[in-house]
């Protein structure tokens, strides 16, 4: 049966729009931690029939009647990506549930490491109403004002699984006001759609609202003039950022989320990123200790609701973050983050235990995009050989190879970027590729991570 017809779940999810979406708003510090706490206490329970968490608390001695709340979170063994894998796909989900009630997504795989999970339509619609109270911030309303929504839309993602197979297969009728458009597709065609559909609020991923903005500073998309434009999937620099504002004559903010976790945190319009703390919980570790306040650390994620797979102590989202221990005056509860570095796995190790973080590296390419004013870069590859040798692979789009800045401003520009990071003592060195297979990680590093201790994060 379709749950969008079935009573009791509309009603859950009736209840979830008023009551969820505005928790932050509604919460005090205090009753949010209460809520918390009940919402750990009940996933730590329904983890322990599930499998993977059944051996591995077993293993650990503790059983959740010894858990009270999130305090006594650190009883709790940590979760890999291993793990997962290796329970995949039965000890992964609860005994409790059928198996035919979840939605299978895997992660993007931008490293060649995939990773499947299963999520319930519930989850589903939680996402949703994270991204929703996104927009209740910003003063959109999902109902009448005209969305875009570019996500990635290839077959296994967590979006299709989420939209296509869990969302619209179900419920297209409650979306009428969002367009949905992929983020595969070329821009041209991206912002055509949108010059028809003349949307308020655009969410895409920032790569793909970095080349619409050259686009439409191209004259393009002349109908296309969003209030909002809400950046997703990798860091935004800030001269970047400042690019798409101006562009677009919009406000630019960044959402984060991740495929295992959900929604996790959001800009308001002060811009300080607010964890969605009534959804998930974070901790930020470095070299196995806790961080500071605005300290870079390594984030594991904890998911409080769901009866998809569990996410509990999850320490394989690889992406670098850091805490913020203050308050932000507007008002909404929970916890804050001072900066998203972007994914560990996708960094460089450098000599003196430097790391090069993904924000770094996309500072260097949108400089491409907004300095150079050309999207002819089509694909990139890095390879780090050691710690004193980097190549850098680029594709560039035939269809523009003669227009615009030369091929040699374009490799200079990179070389130079990466040179000023890194220091003099890296060897850069550029190559020209034909084509790039899609299926093939973007970063690889050849240096062994195991031993490497970090000193400092560029
Ligand atoms: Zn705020």
């Amino acid at each position: 049966m379709n749950p969008f017809y079935n009573p009791v779940f509309i009603s859950k999810i009736l209840k979830s729009y008023f009551f969820d979406v505005n928790r932050l708003e509604r919460f005090s510090d205090k009753k949010l931690k209460k809520y918390r706490d009940k919402q750990f206490r009940k996933i730590v329970k329904f983890a322990y029939t599930v499998p993977l968490y059944h051996d591995k608390y077993k293993e650990a001695g503790v059983h959740p009647d010894g858990i009270t709340g999130i305090s006594d979170i650190k009883k709790l063994p940590m979760i890999s990506k291993d793990d997962i894998k290796k329970y995949y796909p039965d000890g992964i989900i609860s005994s409790t549930i059928s198996k035919e009630k979840l939605i299978e997504i895997s992660t993007s795989g931008t490293t060649g490491k995939k990773l499947s999970i299963f999520v319930d339509i519930f989850d589903v619609v939680m996402g949703l109403f994270g991204y929703l109270r996104t927009l209740r911030e910003y003063g959109v309303n999902w109902r009448k004002d005209r969305i875009t929504i570019i996500g990635d839309f290839a077959p296994h993602t967590a979006e299709s699984g989420y939209i296509h197979r869990g969302l619209l297969a179900r419920s297209s009728f409650l979306f009428k006001n969002i367009q949905w458009l992929n983020t595969n597709d070329e821009p041209e065609k991206v912002i055509k759609e949108m010059d028809r559909f003349r949307p308020v609020f655009i969410g895409g991923y920032t790569g793909m609202l970095g080349h619409l903005s050259l686009l439409k500073e191209k004259g393009l998309g002349k109908n296309v003039s969003p209030k909002y434009i809400a950046s997703t999937g990798s860091v935004l620099d800030d001269s970047l950022k400042k690019f798409i504002e101006k562009t677009f004559n919009a406000h630019v903010f960044e959402a984060y989320g991740a495929t295992e976790s959900g929604p996790i945190a959001f800009q308001c319009k002060n811009g300080n990123f607010h964890v969605m703390s009534d959804l998930v919980f974070l901790e930020f570790m470095k070299n196995d200790k806790p961080v500071d306040s605005r300290e870079a650390g390594n984030l594991i994620v904890t998911k409080l609701y769901g009866k998809g797979t569990p996410i509990i102590r999850y320490n394989a989202v690889n992406d670098i973050v850091a805490p913020f221990y203050e308050k932000c005056n507007c008002g909404l509860s929970g916890s804050l983050l001072e900066k998203i570095y972007g994914r560990d796995d996708l960094s460089l190790l450098l000599t003196g235990g430097r790391v090069l973080l993904p924000s770094a590296i996309s500072n260097i390419y949108s400089r491409v995009l907004y300095e150079l004013k050309t999207n002819k870069v089509k694909d990139t590859k890095i390879i780090q050989h050691s710690l004193k040798k980097i190549e850098i692979q680029i594709v560039i789009d035939e269809k523009l190879r003669n227009k615009g800045a030369s091929i040699e401003e374009i490799f200079s520009l990179i070389k130079n970027g990466f040179q000023e990071k890194v220091g003099s003592d890296v060897e850069i060195f550029m190559k020209e590729v034909r084509k790039l297979d899609k299926r093939v990680p973007r970063i690889v590093s050849k240096v062994d991570r195991d031993d490497f201790e970090v000193n400092q994060y560029l």
